[in-house]
């Protein structure tokens, strides 16, 4: 269909039967920001959204799995401090750049006495995940004193593989981006989503490179179901932006296709990008896969709205 980037009102095409399509699917995901690097608020932009990156994978059980603090987790924390159940969430921070945690010191559970969150991310040279968080709220920057925070918060510090819980597994692999920068993919029986929001796939060198990485990268996404990935630029602007981490609409359809993705969500849009821009983008790159006979599902990453992981029946 022209032009239909609400994945939500996608019915299923994965063969499920009316009976099980009436229970929750595995997993939910929820953008609540989908733009790079600053805020990009405006009616050119209301569409796919102005918030920074931040997305909530919520299981059959309803754990809530957060990736990043973007600004959009202020909107989920006021969802969330909505709710008469503590929350009780993990978050996994990409890495520390602002548009991945600006969001932090405005998440309303923070503020909750009977708040517990465990924080995983990589430690960034010698800093810590705590030491960076009450640098981000410290007295120059922000009003309210870190040490004042209601919450219970424990931190993880990750070195790559993979983390489970309760039947669900989070695991990282290091991407090419500056500053020691994860990709997650969450699993559960029968489904799989990957948020990589930032990574530069094609071009500049990093501490992770080569064949090996690619491939590598290329296994750790083998199969998922949807893939939330980097898409910041356009094969045109590339050239000028090289060695700022991100890549192209194109190179992260070749690693979907690659990886046998089933769809991919472009997600970490440029500020400047205007809703016409990406609807444009998006019918230009799908004529494309389509004229190459691939299966590859596309759509842009749009704030606010769910996206339905059903369970696999292969
Ligand atoms: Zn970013
Ligand atoms: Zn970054």
């Amino acid at each position: 269909m022209h032009g239909d980037v609400n994945p939500s009102a996608v019915p299923s095409a994965k063969g499920n039967t009316p009976s099980r399509a009436e229970a929750p699917p595995p997993l939910r995901a929820t953008c609540w920001g989908t733009r790079g690097s600053i805020p990009s608020p405006g009616p050119t932009t209301a569409r796919f959204g102005g918030n920074t990156s931040c997305l909530e994978v919520r299981t059959r059980e309803d754990r809530c799995y957060i990736f990043d603090a973007g600004t959009g987790i202020r909107v989920l924390g006021n969802r969330l401090a909505q709710n008469p159940q503590p929350t009780d969430v993990d978050l996994f921070v990409t890495h520390f750049h602002w548009d991945h945690i600006q969001g932090i010191p405005f998440f309303a559970p923070l503020h909750a006495e009977d708040t517990y969150i465990r924080i995983h991310a990589a430690r960034q040279g010698d800093l810590d995940i705590e030491t960076l968080l009450k640098g981000q709220m410290g007295p120059v920057y922000f009003p309210v004193p870190y040490a004042t925070l209601a919450a219970r918060l424990s931190f993880e510090h990750l070195t790559g593989g993979a983390w489970h819980d309760n039947g669900i597994e989070v695991a990282a692999y290091r991407v090419r981006h500056p500053a020691h920068t994860y990709g997650y993919r969450i699993r559960t029986t029968g489904a799989s989503v990957a948020y990589i929001p930032d990574n530069e796939l094609v071009g500049a060198r990093y501490p992770v490179d080569g064949p090996a990485w690619y491939e590598g990268l290329v296994d750790f996404l083998a199969d998922v179901d949807v893939l939330f990935h980097d898409a910041m630029f356009t094969d045109e602007e590339y050239p000028e932006v090289e060695g700022w981490g991100h890549s192209t609409f194109n190179q992260a359809v070749a690693l979907a296709e690659d990886a046998g993705v089933k769809r991919l969500f472009f997600f970490h849009h440029a500020p400047e990008r205007t809703d016409a821009d990406l609807l444009r983008i998006l019918d230009e790159v799908r004529a494309d896969v389509e004229r190459r006979g691939s299966t590859l599902d596309l759509g842009v990453a749009a704030e606010g709205e769910e996206v339905m992981v059903q369970e696999r029946t292969s």
